[in-house]
């Protein structure tokens, strides 16, 4: 598979499969199992394992392009790919001694048969998913988890989760390690419903661990390693992706907007809305600026990821923080545009609108990374 293939397979699944049923799975709140199977079929699932497993051997340019891709479609089915990209990467990065174990997984997911996803944020901490209030307990033979997890995008649909929980013998807040644990096991169940304001189908429920048992080899960091797994493997490509989820929703935002008003008429001054109204013209570029500024940042970012250097860190927190301002001044500049139509749900941009709402939200908000960018600039420790 190369760059171009899947980017062209991500445009056929979104055209085909995803387009003809976001709106009905928005509104019903309907996880789609049909998308899933078709990234699977694709090889779209298994895009940054390596070739050995039967991965495509990609990097984040073809995730985030792929990914802006789908979420021009459904931004649902977006945020779901991405949570199971990072669940495979951390099963990819697992210590040696998880490796045999988890190898068979990872086959199953570049073969397209095995959805993951994360579930890190827990009750107690909210969106501080690096300080689990659970704790592993070690029983002789692996370790039990108790915990409530308290949104897990693919709830109830994944075949995995990758779990955190404070180590066994770990002394401070951010002493986690990251345990696989597998879809049947025992004392694992989803705890509500997902009835979300925007991204509706995607099942990002509850979940809860009741005693769940994890053998050794499903240990995927050492004990108290979760915390540096989160960071440098987990933290890049969540905030990569979440930014091109936001750019996907701003694409089509920008393309919903240019339609309208090439398509709607003032019959009485026979012009269409872009015709008539320089001010809609001038928000609708706006709208394109920002969009493509978005672009450039992405781009910079996987540069930056490529070849790493000092400001890679840096960037990371950044991109994240400036797409989820950018998606939501980008969509409601539509909802503005568009005006009735789009307020009363004519046209797909208040679900846009809606799902735009999300990526500021999910952790590290967008706050949380102010906080970062700002004191690592002023040399203050981000974890103190
Ligand atoms: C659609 C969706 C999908 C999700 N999927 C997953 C998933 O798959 N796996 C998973 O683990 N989690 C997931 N989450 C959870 C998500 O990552 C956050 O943990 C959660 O949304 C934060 O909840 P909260 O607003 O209650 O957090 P709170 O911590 O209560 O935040 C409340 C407010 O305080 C601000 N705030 C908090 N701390 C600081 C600070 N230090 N400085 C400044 N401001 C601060 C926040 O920015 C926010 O505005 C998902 C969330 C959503 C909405």
């Amino acid at each position: 598979m190369t760059h171009d293939r899947a980017v062209l397979k991500a445009r056929e699944i979104a055209s085909n499969v995803l387009a003809p049923a976001a709106e009905q799975n928005d509104a019903a709140g309907r996880f789609s199992t049909e998308a899933v199977q078709s990234l699977g079929e694709s090889g779209l699932l298994g895009l940054l394992l390596p070739t050995d497993l039967g991965g495509a051997g990609l990097g984040p340019r073809t995730f985030a392009a792929v990914t802006a891709t789908v979420a021009e479609e459904d931004a649902s089915v977006a945020m779901v790919y991405v949570m199971h990209v990072l669940g495979a990467a951390s099963m990819s990065a697992a210590r040696q001694s998880a490796a045999p174990a988890v190898k068979p997984i990872l086959q199953e997911i570049a073969a397209g048969r095995h959805l993951s996803t994360l579930a890190f944020s827990e009750a107690g901490s909210r969106s501080h998913f690096w300080a689990p209030i659970s704790r592993a307990h070690r029983n002789g033979d692996g370790v039990h988890i108790t915990a409530k997890k308290s949104w897990v995008t693919s709830a109830g649909y994944a075949h995995s989760y990758i779990v955190s929980a404070l180590a066994p013998e770990g002394a401070g807040p951010t002493d986690s390690t990251l345990y696989l644990v597998s879809a049947g096991t025992r004392g694992l169940s989803v705890a509500g419903p997902w009835d979300g304001l925007g991204l509706r189908a995607n099942a990002s429920a509850p979940i809860v661990l009741d005693d769940c048992h994890v053998p050794p080899d499903f240990q995927l960091t050492d004990d108290g390693a979760g915390f540096p797994a989160m960071l440098n493997v987990v933290l890049p490509l969540f905030n990569l992706g979440t930014a091109a989820v936001a750019l996907g929703l701003c694409r089509a935002a920008v393309t919903g907007t240019t339609s309208h008003l090439k398509n709607a008429k003032f019959e009485h001054l026979g012009q269409s809305l872009g015709e008539s109204l320089p001010t809609l013209r001038a928000q609708l570029a706006t709208m394109q600026i920002e969009t493509d500024g978005l672009s450039a940042r992405i781009d910079d970012l996987i540069d930056h990821l490529e070849k790493p250097r000092e400001t890679t860190m840096l960037r990371v927190l950044e991109t994240k923080a400036a797409a989820g301002e950018v998606a939501i001044s980008v969509t409601s500049a539509a909802m503005r545009i568009c005006g009735g139509a789009a307020f009363s749900k004519h046209l797909n941009i208040e679900r846009l609108f809606r799902d735009a709402h999300a990526g500021a939200v999910m952790a590290p908000t967008g706050d949380v990374l102010r906080e970062f960018i700002g004191k690592s600039l002023l040399g203050i420790p981000l974890f103190s």
